[in-house]
């Protein structure tokens, strides 16, 4: 069978037998692969130093029964500088390990993957203040491509008017009223404001808002929160990050 071409972000290597890897890749239509890197782990293997995390590359794959077979593998952007710095290396690692849990084999998404790219793009140049901020939009365009795009102006339940500090209701999907707002998490104004300006910036734009770290740290904590509810895989990456703010 031929090999067919496909530009991909590498998310994750897994180490497979004595020289092979496993690669969870992101396909530039939003698909999730896994390929087979064999002789990757080679001393002096040529595909080894390649098949890096947050590398994209446009490969040559062969189909295989259960993975797919890479054939070839050339470097379109190594993202080195995620590597070189250990806060933008752990920022980093919360996007990929979402990726990995939101992308499905066969299930075509082709705005994620330009929306990673953007995103690595930008947090490989920031400022490492402005990371975390980086993470926060990262989820909430992840979570609204997916359909889950959080309520943050009316009360997610009735529709009503939101004034002042507020309550976020995982369950309703976003603000909620005081009337509407028991069982809620309870969300500050400021952090409302905060989701509201992620949720519209774009996110070479997100770098530049200006916001204090306890306002910060609570618009994550809600969003890990609320990305939890919807993705029920384990987001350990994603975990350590927000304990850590
Ligand atoms: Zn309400």
């Amino acid at each position: 069978m031929p090999a067919y071409p496909l530009r991909v972000l590498v998310l994750r290597k897994t180490k497979l037998g004595e020289t092979d890897l496993i690669l969870t890749l992101l396909a530039a239509d939003g698909r999730q692969v896994r390929a087979v890197a064999k002789g990757a782990r080679k001393p002096r293997g040529k595909l080894g130093a390649r098949v890096e995390p947050f590398t994209v590359l446009d490969v040559l794959l062969h189909t295989g029964r259960n993975l797919e077979i890479l054939a070839e593998a050339e470097t379109v952007t190594s993202h080195d500088p995620l590597r070189a710095d250990y806060d933008r290396t752990v920022a980093g690692s919360v996007v990929l390990d979402v990726l990995d849990k939101v992308s499905v084999e066969g299930q075509v998404e082709p705005q994620l993957f330009d929306m990673a790219l953007v995103t690595l793009d930008v947090m490989q140049e920031a400022t490492v203040g402005s990371l975390d901020l980086l993470v926060a939009a990262f989820l909430l365009k992840a979570l609204a491509m997916h359909g889950y795009r959080p309520a943050l102006e009316a009360c997610a339940a009735c529709g009503g008017r939101i004034e002042g500090v507020t309550s976020f209701s995982i369950e309703a999907g976003g603000v909620v009223c005081s009337g509407c707002g028991r069982g809620g998490v309870a969300l500050s104004e400021g952090a409302r404001d905060l989701l509201r300006v992620l949720m519209r910036s774009r996110m070479n734009e997100v770098p530049a808002i200006a916001v204090d770290e306890p306002t910060r740290a609570e618009a994550l904590r809600v969003l890990r929160a609320y990305v939890g509810f919807h993705v029920p895989a384990r987001l350990r990456a994603l975990d350590s990050y927000v304990a850590a703010r």
